[in-house]
């Protein structure tokens, strides 16, 4: 029982090696590739469901790893907030995004995901005026995706923040709403322009047992707040249906398109809004 108990171990550490390998050449790589610039933005388009056309983008990061292909950002962010890249990261994202969204329809939107690592960091408000202003695209256009828990960390300076990213006419939202930590009643001393409803409600709608009284609560709470509402992750036309029965502004997810290359916006602009 020993030696079998004294094997497991020696297999446990090897797998612990094994990770912490990957995990070494993993960092090693993200350095490069954050110097490099070897990322891509891929858009996701958000309807509104009143206007009844494309409404705007959203962008989300690509890194496409030389041996390993594509990798998601789920895996590779928490790591880039560890390491500090996060915020030449992100302020790359912004200035590409702000670059492609320029050359857009007036009316179009885009929204760009924000860190709570690289809202708090000192250099976020000067990154954004920066790249408004080089790329000329109007503050309004510009939409910075938060997640709750840069609420729960710090209230006050994230009021601040908020403050002075609304001074230069960017809209703010509320991203994943519903996952995190902080109170219906929270939301409300935020300066939010959007509550963005998290995929993991909208998946389970219409289900039995499901959702669909949270989702419907989360649009109340917006309607009553003046926020806008978008519901992501909307795969079938059944979510669809009952996300405008209950009055949601926009929606986002598969159903409409998956996230594309900056190559096939155009045609989703022309498909969706006509050309
Ligand atoms: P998120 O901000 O909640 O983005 C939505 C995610 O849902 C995206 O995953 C998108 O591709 C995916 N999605 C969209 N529609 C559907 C659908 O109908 N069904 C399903 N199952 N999924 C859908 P993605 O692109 O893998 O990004 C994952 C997360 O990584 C994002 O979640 C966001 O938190 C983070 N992320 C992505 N790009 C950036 C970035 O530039 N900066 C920062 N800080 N985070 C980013
Ligand atoms: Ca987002
Ligand atoms: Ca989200
Ligand atoms: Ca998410």
């Amino acid at each position: 029982a020993k030696a079998e108990a004294r094997g497991a171990f020696r297999f446990f550490e090897a797998e612990m090696d094994a990770r912490l390998q990957a995990r070494r050449l993993l960092e090693r790589d993200l350095r490069q590739a954050v110097a490099d610039e070897s990322f891509e933005v891929y858009y996701q388009p958000i309807y509104s469901l009143a206007a009844e056309r494309v409404c705007g983008f959203e962008a989300l990061l690509r890194w496409n790893h030389p041996e390993r292909g594509f990798i998601s950002p789920a895996e590779f962010i928490p790591i880039a907030e560890e390491m500090g890249l996060i915020v030449p990261l992100g302020e790359w994202v912004l200035a590409r995004a702000c670059a492609d969204a320029v050359r857009w329809p007036d009316g179009l939107k885009i929204a760009v995901n924000v860190s709570a690592v690289q809202f708090t960091s000192a250099s976020l408000v000067t990154a954004v005026r920066e790249a408004l202003r080089s790329t000329g695209l109007p503050g309004r256009r510009l939409e910075l995706e938060i997640t709750e828990s840069v609420l729960v960390a710090n209230p006050g300076v994230t009021t601040a923040i908020l403050h002075s990213l609304k001074g230069l006419g960017v809209r703010v939202s509320m991203d994943d709403f519903g996952t995190g930590y902080s109170s219906l009643s929270y939301l409300r001393s935020f300066p939010f322009d959007k509550i963005k409803i998290d995929q993991s409600f909208v998946r389970d709608l219409c289900e039995e047992d499901g959702t669909d009284f949270i989702v419907r609560a989360v649009i109340g709470l917006g309607a009553s707040l003046g926020m806008t509402t978008t519901a992501e992750g909307v795969e079938t036309e059944a979510q669809l249906l009952r996300l405008r029965a209950e009055g949601c502004d926009e929606v986002q997810g598969y159903l409409f398109s998956r996230p594309v290359p900056i190559g096939q916006v155009a045609g989703l602009i022309a498909r969706w809004n006509g050309a």
